[in-house]
C-alpha cells in the first residue's frame, strides 16, 4: 500500500499532529489519556511479568519459554498467533477494519553474562558451555523490557480496539544478540505468510538516558556489521633462520598496519567507518616461524557503497601484502555473510512525526536527538527488506540523579547495556516503554 493513501481525517481533539508528506499521524489527548489510564490499571501485572522474564532469561535461539509466555498472552488478547517463525519467533496479527498496518517488534534474547546487580529478582540461571564450564545468563541488554513492552502494548491495543482502525503485527523476535533473528524470521516468511506492514517500529533501552526521556536518531542509526576472517600463509621454519622461511607473522603485522589506512586515507573523511582487528593468532613457541596466521576483523559502515569499499580494500591490501612478502600462496579472505547485520535507517519523516508524539507525552525537554552509533541492531532488516519507513527509538532507564552524577567531573560512567551491572528502573522504564510505543502505534493507525 502506498503510504499516502491512508491519510486520515483530522481528529477534533487537540493537540493534533499531522506531519510530513507521506507519514500522517493522528494523535490526540484522548489517546494519551486512554493509555495512561490503562497503564495505571495494569502496571503491576506488567511489572510481575518483567521481573519473571528478568529472572528467567534465555540465550539466543533458545527463547522457548519467553516465546510461549508471549504467544499465550497475545492469544488471550484476541490476536491470531503463529509460533516457531524463524526458530522461536512469534507473530501475532490483529485486523481491526481498514487502515495502515503497523509492525511492532520486541526482541527476546539474553546474554551469556553472570548478573551482578544485587536485585531481588536477579537471574540465577547458569548454562553449560560446550567445554563444560558454566556461564550465567542475563538480560543485560534490556530485551526483558522490550518483551514486556510488547506484551503490554498488545494488551492495550486489544482493549482499546474501539479507538483505532487498521492492523497490528506484533513480532517477538529471537536471536538479536547474534544478529540472526530478523533474517531468520524474514527467511521463514514473515513478509509472505503475514500481511506486509506500512511501518516498522521498535524501541531499545538506553543506559545513560534518564527514565522518562526519549532519544531518537534520524537517518542512519546503527551500522552495517561485517565479520571478516583472514588467513595469511607463510612457510614455517626455525626462528634462527628466517631467511629459509616466509614469516606470516611479519606479513600479518604489515596487513594490520595497512588496514588502518583504509579509513584514515582512502575513505571520504565525511563518511563514518571502523575497521578493528579483534583477534590475531599464529605460532606456538619463541623459536618457531609458523606456517600461518589467522586474523578476525569487525568492519562497520552505514552505506552499501562504503561497505563495499572497505571490504574490497581489505581483500586488496591482504592479497598485495602477501605478494610483497612472497607468501607461498594468496591469503584467504572470508566475509562471513551469516554474521552480517545491515545498517539501520530511521526514516526521517517517521522519526519527526514520532518525536512530536513523544514531546506531547513526555515534554519538549525530555525528547531529543541522540548520536548515531557504530553498533549493530538487526531490527533495521525489516524496513530495509520492505522499503517502508522504520524507526527504532531509545528510552531512558536510569534515574536522572545517576545520569547527572556520571557527568560530573570525576563521575564514573554508568554501567552500559551488556554490563553485568546494568539494571533498568523497572516501573518507570516499563511505563515509558508502553506509553511511547502504544501512543506511537495509535498515532500511526487510523482513528475510528
Ligand atoms: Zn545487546
Ligand atoms: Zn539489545
Amino acid at each position: 500500500m502506498n503510504i499516502t493513501n491512508f491519510a486520515v481525517a483530522l481528529v477534533l481533539v487537540l493537540p493534533h499532529i499531522s506531519l510530513g508528506e507521506s507519514v500522517r499521524t493522528t494523535h490526540s489527548a484522548s489517546d494519551a489519556d486512554s493509555v495512561a489510564h490503562w497503564l495505571d490499571a495494569n502496571i503491576q501485572d506488567l511489572l510481575k511479568t518483567y521481573k519473571h522474564l528478568h529472572a528467567n532469561p534465555e540465550l539466543s535461539l533458545q527463547e522457548v519459554k519467553t516465546a510461549a509466555l508471549l504467544a499465550e498472552s497475545f492469544k488471550r488478547d484476541g490476536y491470531e498467533v503463529t509460533t516457531g517463525v524463524g526458530g522461536t519467533g512469534v507473530v501475532a496479527v490483529m485486523t481491526n477494519g481498514d487502515g495502515p498496518t503497523v509492525l511492532i517488534r520486541g526482541d527476546m534474547d539474553a546474554l551469556p553474562i553472570i548478573e551482578d546487580t544485587g536485585l531481588d529478582y536477579i537471574s540465577k540461571v547458569r548454562v553449560s558451555k560446550a567445554d563444560g564450564t558454566k556461564v550465567g545468563v542475563m538480560h543485560a541488554c534490556g530485551h526483558d523490557v522490550h518483551s514486556t513492552m510488547l506484551m503490554g502494548t498488545a494488551k492495550l491495543l486489544s482493549e482499546l480496539r474501539a479507538e483505532w482502525r487498521g492492523r497490528v503485527i506484533l513480532v517477538a523476535q529471537p536471536a538479536e544478540e547474534i544478529g540472526q533473528g530478523a533474517r531468520m524470521m524474514i527467511e521463514d516468511g514473515l513478509f509472505t505468510r503475514f500481511p506486509k506492514p506500512d511501518f516498522c517500529i521498535a524501541l531499545h533501552v538506553q543506559h545513560n538516558l534518564p527514565v522518562g526521556h526519549i532519544g531518537y536518531t534520524s537517518g542512519w542509526a546503527f551500522a552495517n556489521v561485517d565479520s571478516v576472517d583472514i588467513t595469511v600463509f607463510g612457510r614455517g621454519g626455525h626462528g634462527a633462520r628466517p631467511n629459509m622461511a616466509v614469516d606470516p607473522i611479519v606479513a600479518a603485522a604489515h596487513i594490520i598496519t595497512s588496514l588502518q589506512t583504509i579509513v584514515s586515507r582512502r575513505l571520504d573523511p565525511l563518511e563514518r567507518a571502523v575497521i578493528t582487528v579483534g583477534s590475531i593468532h599464529g605460532g606456538s613457541k619463541h623459536n618457531i616461524i609458523p606456517n600461518e596466521v589467522k586474523l578476525q576483523l569487525t568492519v562497520r559502515s552505514y552505506t552499501d557503497e562504503v561497505r563495499k569499499q572497505l571490504l574490497d580494500s581489505i581483500r586488496q591490501i591482504a592479497t598485495d601484502t602477501c605478494k610483497t612478502f612472497e607468501c607461498p600462496k594468496p591469503p584467504v579472505v572470508t566475509v562471513l555473510e551469516e554474521d552480517h547485520t545491515p545498517a539501520s535507517y530511521n526514516d526521517p519523516e517517521l522519526t519527526a512525526a514520532a518525536a512530536q508524539v513523544f514531546k506531547s507525552l513526555f515534554g519538549e525537554d525530555s525528547v531529543y536527538a541522540i548520536p548515531a552509533e557504530m553498533g549493530g541492531e538487526d531490527f533495521g532488516r525489516f524496513a530495509r527488506h520492505l522499503k517502508v519507513p522504520g524507526l527504532q527509538f531509545r528510552i531512558g532507564t536510569v534515574s536522572a540523579e545517576a545520569v547527572a552524577a556520571s557527568k560530573r567531573p570525576g563521575g564514573k560512567p554508568l554501567p552500559s547495556v551488556h554490563s553485568s551491572k546494568y539494571a533498568p528502573l523497572p516501573e518507570p522504564s516499563i511505563r515509558t516503554a508502553v506509553t511511547a510505543m502504544s501512543n506511537l502505534a495509535l498515532a500511526l493507525l487510523a482513528d475510528k
